[in-house]
């Protein structure tokens, strides 16, 4: 699939936090990244650090409620409650190294308990404020969680049933509103008046780069989702992409989408942005077209960072609620947590006028690895280039889609450009995952000689783009060839009534697996003979009659993880007819 490429102008270009790529990756060390700072400790770097320097009156924060007034934290503000936050912390007794979970909306409290948690160097472990009362149970049974940061109405429907199995959860803090009182007795408090009892001054204490700081969780797409031990260095990878990523400057107002359940919403809508002292806007409320282009126009959002499932719905609400909007304040928009087809690319491109840059990262890695640059030109449907301080390269996978690894226990890598296999990351940088909670063998399975193996494959083109071609998990073998899922679900994206695709390897005697479609329908297209037929002999103009998909379904929804990416191994276990396991436990993060 051949696509324009989309240019940048040289003047935007050179104004961009990376003008030049090449040289500042051929200078860059993450030891010059590093500032030498009361030990590192994240809290200082995103918040103390700015009030320090005099930057106390710029607004970390602008949430705005789901109705009525938005409400502002300044850094300086930010700093005094994180420290009344470390002192209830404190009070209780707490250990450095304690995991501390966090089950809750977007309020204002969340991101305060999260800051004075890392200033006690407690572990913030995040949970998506929608989970029930099973996966909440396996994550604070997983990581023996001793405090948990809740409302009352989150405690009630998905803790109070299951705190007989939570033999180590001493402390549950109620934040919001509607609290009354000590629930039950069992250590429950309100959060309030302790603050408002407590100090504002707090003095970290020294905090070692290695100190655990965050436990990830990961989505779920594939499997059990896994803890990812991160370290209070991984702030170095988060402020460098922030900066070189997503090109956040002083005076910017970032929004970013992703909810603090998950790793895009902490590295992303609280480390990185902070540390590089923007403001951030963040949206009490649920995904609505309407008010989201609003937002946009309204808070004069200049950096946008968001998903490819929310990009889609607002591609599926059509042009009506962009009209007459004035997003001339938007700068970069950029996109993670799935493929991003090049329809999307575009489509930004027109109806925002900016672009959308991918990036690739995963929980484990716990900043962006690869990107697309405000000051280089976009290859819609390549994630972009590897982000300074990060070296990549592509494991070959033998005949059977093996990773090839040499005696030495290093990884063997394809030589030549646009030859795919396993992307992969040399160790170390400073956002790596450190552990996998509870799963050595897990943790190393992950590692071959210096190298991190992602999982994904992937392909580098001759100038040094790549390109994602699936998950190893996803990739179908079909008569001899390998197919990667997401080109062939970017070409159905190109018809114009498909709004999203998903596409699987469904076993086949004869080819070994054979190419199945699922496509969702928008701009008032209804499912029939006619239109399938129709998709189908585009598809096979598109991709050739190997690769094209030999049966194309409409549904009306596909099947998403909890933040949004689509669950292809469901609709792989539903066109087998095997039971499709138990979704209740999953997740979903970006
Ligand atoms: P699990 O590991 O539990 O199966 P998950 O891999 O979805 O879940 P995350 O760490 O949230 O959990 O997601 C990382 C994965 O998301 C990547 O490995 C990749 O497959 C996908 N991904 C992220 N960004 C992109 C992107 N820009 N293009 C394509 N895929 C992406
Ligand atoms: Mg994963």
């Amino acid at each position: 699939m051949e696509h324009r490429y989309i240019s940048k102008d040289p003047a935007i270009a050179s104004e961009s936090n990376l003008p030049d790529y090449d040289t500042l990756r051929a200078h860059f060390t993450w030891q010059s990244a590093r500032r030498t700072t009361v030990g590192g400790n994240i809290a200082h770097e995103a918040v103390d650090r700015h009030v320090a320097e005099g930057r106390g009156d710029v607004i970390a924060f602008r949430f705005l409620a789901e109705q009525g007034p938005s409400r502002e934290f300044s850094y300086e503000l930010l700093a005094r409650e994180s420290n009344r936050f470390a002192n209830v912390l404190e009070r209780l007794g707490v250990a450095p190294g304690d995991l501390v979970f966090t089950l809750s909306g977007r309020l204002p409290e969340l991101y305060v308990a999260m800051i004075g948690t890392l200033k006690v160097r407690c572990v913030v472990a995040p949970l998506f404020s929608a989970f029930g009362p099973d996966p909440v149970r396996q994550r604070l049974q997983a990581g023996r969680g001793r405090v948990l940061i809740t409302t009352a109405a989150a405690y009630r429907q998905k803790v109070a049933p299951i705190r007989g199995d939570l033999p180590d959860l001493e402390h549950v803090l109620l934040i919001g509103d509607d609290v009354a009182g000590d629930i039950d007795g069992q250590g429950v408090c309100v959060l309030a008046p302790l603050m408002a009892a407590a100090s504002t001054e707090y003095s970290i204490a020294p905090t070692g780069p290695e100190d655990p700081a965050f436990v990830h969780f990961t989505s779920g797409t594939t499997g059990m989702p896994k803890g990812a031990v991160h370290v209070h260095d991984a702030v170095v990878a988060q402020e460098t992409t922030g900066r070189y990523a997503l090109d956040l400057r002083p005076g910017d107002v970032f929004w970013c989408t992703a909810d603090p359940g998950w790793v895009t919403g902490t590295s992303y809508g609280l480390v990185a942005p902070l540390a590089c002292g923007v403001t951030c806007v963040i949206d009490e409320a649920d995904f609505d077209a309407v008010r989201w282009y609003s937002i946009l126009e309204h808070e004069q959002v200049s950096v946008w960072y968001t998903a490819p499932t929310a990009l889609r719905m607002l591609m599926k609400a059509g042009d009506e609620p962009v009209a007459g909007r004035d997003l001339t304040h938007l700068r970069h928009v950029a996109s993670v947590g799935e493929p991003l087809n090049p329809e999307v690319v575009e489509w930004g491109e027109t109806l925002l006028g900016k672009a959308i840059h991918d990036t690739w990262w995963q929980t484990e890695t716990g900043a962006i690895m690869v990107a697309n640059f405000a000051s280089m030109p976009i290859r819609p449907g390549s994630m972009g280039r590897p982000v300074p301080g990060i070296e990549i390269g592509i494991v070959r996978r033998d005949s059977s889609g093996e990773r090839v690894i040499a005696e030495s226990g290093q990884p063997v890598f394809v030589t030549q450009p646009g030859v795919e296999g396993e992307l992969a990351i040399r160790t170390p940088w400073p956002s790596m995952m450190r552990a996998y909670l509870n799963a050595p063998d897990r943790y190393k399975a992950c590692f071959a000689g210096d190298w991190y193996l992602s999982g994904d494959l992937a392909r580098i083109d001759a100038d040094g783009y790549v390109w994602f071609i699936g998950r190893g998990d996803d990739v179908i073998k079909s008569a001899g060839h390998l197919i990667g899922p997401f080109e062939v679900e970017s070409a159905l994206m190109e018809y114009p009534a498909v709004v999203e695709a998903a596409v699987i390897g469904v076993p086949d005697q004869v080819v070994g697996e054979r190419v199945e479609a699922f496509v969702v329908l928008g701009g008032g297209a209804e499912p029939s003979e006619a239109i399938t037929r129709d998709l189908m002999a585009f598809a096979r103009r598109r991709l050739g009659s190997a690769v094209a998909p030999r049966r194309i379904t409409c549904e009306p929804a596909l099947p998403h993880t909890q933040s949004g990416k689509i669950m292809r191994r469901v609709l792989r276990a539903r066109a087998q007819g095997l039971p499709e396991g138990d979704l209740s436990t999953l997740g979903g993060s970006g």
